[in-house]
């Protein structure tokens, strides 16, 4: 009883003390005789050992510890085997009790050696530790639990971390191309706009370049699209809405639209807005969508291109494009055309070029554009056409006097130019169109036909059309066709109309005029005042001049009739053949080639010489007259005939026109007395004076009387051919 050797127990109570503790301590106790170095004899086991291995006590007791062997796991008995042999104690083993019924116990073990007088006692204490183990196993689950969802987290977190260097990337990637959008948008100047169309006002968030470029910046946003709508170009406003209107009707899927808009300086700016609707499932509007493109300087450059398109660079007037685009956009199908077409041509304007050189006729079709637009109505259309043509359209203009009386200020009028003023003088034709049937390009036709008509009838002059001009301009195009072929073809013959002086009582031939004839196979015998003005609007002028140059000049020297007299052949001559380069030197080497002396030849011009580079015109004739042959000034009396050009121009010879000669016999005497004057001054000037178309002998007895040297007409003399001038007039001249 060592145990309590240091207790008041005495030896006897502590023997009494033993069975009890043996009995109630709640701790496995077995007390065994070794009896061999392996095996031993239960002598005494405690309840708690029963309950710990399972047997009863009768099972145990005196029997050999072999029987406890199965219950023990090998590495145990070994080690319990071991401590036996060597004879020492073993502490706190634990160990693992297999039960009868298989269950298993946790103990802690220990066997101490008792060495008593010839026997030695095993005495084996186990404490169950069935449930610290529990505890044990559970924590170990716990633990490794524990450790699979350490590991668990750890890989968790190692895919967190995978996943947030992802994100990061993706952030990064994302910012990037954020960054790149906002670059690409501002530098693009593409606004993005978005608005919530369920919200009231819808308002709508815009990228910040553009609400800083429409002056909506200091708004917060969203902005309220009236804000923004306020901005748009009234002229606009109206489609917008309605296209707006459209697209949330589910009528169109996308709006894009060009506007302009007011930018934050107030200057318009040309946008492309394009958008589009985002819905819902009941296909209601909820939300719009879209990009707005300052389409400014492409916009622009267009409207720079259409303009220089629709424009006359010269005089900032429409072209014929532009004209016919502005008629197109006021008329539809069912709006048929009404008011009134012009056109108006510049008579002789190409030698305002040809003489004063581009830059002045330059000058002067500007000036004749301004004086246009001074004279019409503001709300005329009006175009440069052509070189010197001009076009105008006045809406709802339907009267005839009316028209007339809106070209008056055309007809002649004195424009500015640095090479000084110049008349100009053009000729018009109007198409008045109520609504027939045709193309604005077919009105436009009969408008030229009809300034053509006053072109051939009466320069200076504007008509209406008529359909009868239809007809004169087809014969005028078969007057044109046949006249190119009709000098190779030999259709040209000349008549001589003499000239008689008439101061006598007798009558005598002084000279001749040549008459130009042409027989057409196809037109019959056309007038000279027809075909001429074809001739010379074509240049054929210049061939046929020269052949009738010739003709009469080889007539006249080959009658013997004229020989020594000082008779002359009269040739008319074109203001066109006098502006001809080398005229006079022509005109010289035909009377050397006919060997006819120069002062037989006179030729006759128009005051319309006067018209185009009088300077050179003069200059010419003067060459022709230090030849010798001499000048009458034709037809004076008509047109825009003035005094100064007697004074200006180097003539031998006036020969007053027809139309003041049919007067002199009216008894009120006025174109007598001016006749007289005409007479009497060119007595002065030093020029012969020649009275055309002279019909009746009442005409003859006045002239005479009021002292005119020369006629010539029907009564003494009409034009003849060749031949019968031949055997008429065996002598002419003094
Ligand atoms: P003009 O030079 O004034 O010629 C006179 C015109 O009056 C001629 O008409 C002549 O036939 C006509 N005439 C003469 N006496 C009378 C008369 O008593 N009564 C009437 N009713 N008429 C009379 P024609 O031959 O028809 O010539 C018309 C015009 O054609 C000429 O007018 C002239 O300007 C032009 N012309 C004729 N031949 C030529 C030519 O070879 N070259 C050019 N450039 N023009 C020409
Ligand atoms: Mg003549
Ligand atoms: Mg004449």
């Amino acid at each position: 009883m060592e145990m309590l050797t240091d207790s008041l127990l005495t030896e006897e109570e502590a023997r009494s003390f033993l069975p009890l503790l043996f009995k109630e301590i709640p701790v496995s106790i077995a007390v065994s005789e070794k009896t061999s170095d392996t095996d031993s004899v239960i002598l005494a086991v405690n309840d708690e050992y029963c309950k710990l291995t399972g047997f009863s006590r009768s099972e145990l007791i005196g029997k050999d510890t072999s029987v406890l062997r199965d219950m023990i796991r090998p590495e145990d008995l070994g080690r319990i085997q071991a401590m036996l042999a060597s004879g020492q104690s073993l502490t706190n083993m634990e160990i693992v009790w297999k039960q009868k019924d298989g269950t298993e116990k946790w103990a802690l073990s220990s066997t101490r050696l008792l060495f008593l007088s010839q026997r030695t006692l095993l005495v084996n204490i186990a404490l169950d530790i069935g449930l610290q183990k529990q505890a044990e196993r559970n924590l170990a689950v716990k633990y490794e639990e524990l450790q699979a969802t350490y590991e668990e987290l750890v890989a968790m977190e190692e895919t967190l971390h995978q996943q947030h260097d992802e994100l990061k990337e993706a952030d990064a990637r994302l910012a990037l191309s954020e960054e790149r959008f906002r670059l690409a948008t501002e530098m693009s100047e593409i606004g993005l706009l978005d608005s919530d169309l369920l919200q009231p006002g819808q308002p709508f968030w815009l990228s910040g370049n553009w609400l800083y470029k429409l002056g909506l910046d200091h708004l917060p946003l969203p902005i309220e699209r009236e804000m923004y709508v306020q901005r748009i170009h009234p002229q606009e406003q109206p489609e917008r809405a309605n296209r707006f209107a459209a697209l949330l009707g589910g009528h169109s899927s996308l709006f894009e639209m060009e506007y302009r808009i007011r930018d934050r300086e107030d200057n318009w700016l040309w946008v492309l807005v394009r958008g589009n609707i985002i819905r819902d499932d009941r296909g209601k509007p909820i939300r719009l969508i879209g990009t707005m493109t300052d389409i400014s300087e492409l916009k622009n450059r267009e409207m720079q291109r259409y303009y220089q398109a629709t424009h006359d660079e010269l005089t900032g007037l429409l072209n014929r494009r532009g004209f016919m685009e502005a008629i197109a956009m006021r008329f539809t199908d069912r709006q048929p055309v009404t008011g009134a077409f012009l056109v108006v041509d510049i008579d002789g304007f190409r030698f305002i070029n040809d003489v004063h050189g581009q830059e002045v006729g330059d000058e002067f079709l500007q000036a004749f554009a301004r004086h246009l637009k001074d004279s019409f109505p503001q709300d005329t259309v009006l175009a440069r056409f052509g070189a010197d043509e001009y076009l105008a359209f006045f809406p709802e203009l339907m009267d005839a006097a009316a028209a007339i009386n809106l070209f008056q200020p055309l007809a002649v009028v004195l424009l500015q130019t640095s090479a000084g003023s110049f008349a100009a003088r053009s000729s018009g034709g109007f198409f008045l169109c109520g609504g027939q049937e045709g193309t604005p390009e077919s009105y436009l036709q009969k408008a030229v036909l009809a300034m053509h008509h006053a072109k051939i009838v009466e320069k200076s002059a504007c008509y209406i059309y008529e359909p009868l001009m239809q007809a004169v301009a087809v014969r005028r195009h078969a007057i044109r066709e046949g006249l190119s072929q009709a000098l190779q073809n030999q259709e040209f013959f000349l008549q001589y109309q003499p000239i008689y002086a008439i101061e006598a009582i007798t009558e005598r031939v002084i000279g001749f005029e040549a008459l130009l004839r042409w027989r057409s196979p196809s037109l019959g015998m056309v007038s000279p005042a027809e075909f001429i003005p074809v001739a010379e609007e074509t240049n054929l002028i210049l061939p046929i001049g020269e052949w009738v140059m010739q003709e009469a000049c080889q007539f006249f020297s080959g009658l013997d009739a004229q020989k020594g007299s000082a008779a002359t052949v009269s040739v008319n001559v074109s203001v066109r053949q006098l502006l001809s380069p080398g005229f006079s030197n022509r005109v010289r080497s035909i009377l050397q080639q006919c060997d006819l002396p120069p002062g037989q030849l006179g030729i006759e011009v128009t005051e319309s010489i006067m018209m185009t580079d009088e300077q050179h015109n003069i200059a010419v004739l003067n060459e022709l007259r230090a030849m010798g042959v001499s000048i009458s000034l034709d037809d004076f009396g008509t047109g825009y005939s003035s005094f100064t050009y007697l004074q200006k121009l180097p003539i031998d010879v006036l020969k007053v026109d027809k139309s003041l000669i049919d007067e002199i016999a009216q008894p009120d005497r006025n174109a007598l007395l001016l006749m007289e004057s005409l007479v009497q001054m060119s007595r002065l000037l030093g020029y012969r004076i020649v009275a055309e178309g002279i019909e009746n002998s009442d005409q003859l007895v006045l002239l005479r009387q009021i002292g005119c040297g020369a006629c010539q007409g029907y009564l003494l003399g009409k034009p003849m051919s060749a031949e019968a001038v031949r055997e008429q007039y065996p002598s002419i001249g003094s």
